[in-house]
């Protein structure tokens, strides 16, 4: 039986403005607060992007996953979820340009709006392949929601639809985001701190 006191409301606890993961610094670049701000501002245009259609969201696993759980609550209209999964940097702070498919989407996405919720689009050569793999299904329509771009570190042709924050080509932590698999559990997003 908890105490009475565990069930009382109470604040959330304050943050770290710097913290260190695998030895390395960073400092805090997104508060909590932001990032849910202009999440409920995507969720709100993809809302009315989307107000005729059952759209279906491919979340991909694994840093996208606290992202399109808050996005998805966002998002006021009848919608879908399914996941995809592909390789990652594995425990390396730079990509290793080779990508795989781990896991496919069950759905079937056959003449379905689909929209690809991503956490971070940083060479562009995952969301190339992925938007690819997709486009096999022959869905209706083919889009991207990603919270996070680096566009100085991005090919240029990659359309992206929905961008969150654009930001520098540096490597960011937190809200969903690892790196060697920890920190995904930190509200705020930080950044390398290269001082
Ligand atoms: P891209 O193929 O665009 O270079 O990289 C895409 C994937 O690499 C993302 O889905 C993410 O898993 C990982 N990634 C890219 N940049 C970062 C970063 O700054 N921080 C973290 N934690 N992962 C990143």
């Amino acid at each position: 039986m908890p105490a009475t006191r565990d069930l009382l409301e109470t604040p959330a606890p304050p943050t770290e403005s710097r913290v260190t993961v695998q030895g390395d610094r960073f400092r805090r670049y997104l508060s909590a607060d932001r990032i849910q701000e202009r999440v409920a501002e995507m969720g709100a245009t993809i809302t009315r992007d989307y107000a005729h259609t059952t759209p279906i969201l491919v979340s991909v696993l694994n840093g996208a996953f606290m992202y399109t759980a808050d996005l998805m609550r966002a998002i006021d209209t009848d919608c879908e979820i399914d996941f995809i999964k592909l390789s990652s940097y594995g425990d390396a702070k730079v990509s290793s340009g080779e990508v795989h498919e781990l896991k496919s989407v069950d759905a079937d996405l056959e003449d379905r709006d689909v929209l690809i919720v991503e956490d971070i689009v940083d060479t562009g050569l995952s969301m190339e392949f992925m938007k690819g793999r997709l486009q096999e299904h022959n869905p209706a329509s083919l889009r991207v929601a990603t919270l996070l771009h680096k566009p100085t570190a991005t090919e240029p042709d990659l359309t992206l639809d929905y961008v969150g924050f654009r930001i520098p080509d540096l490597f960011v932590i937190g809200y969903g985001l690892d790196y060697g698999q920890l920190a995904r559990n930190l509200s705020d997003i930080y950044i390398l701190d290269e001082e």
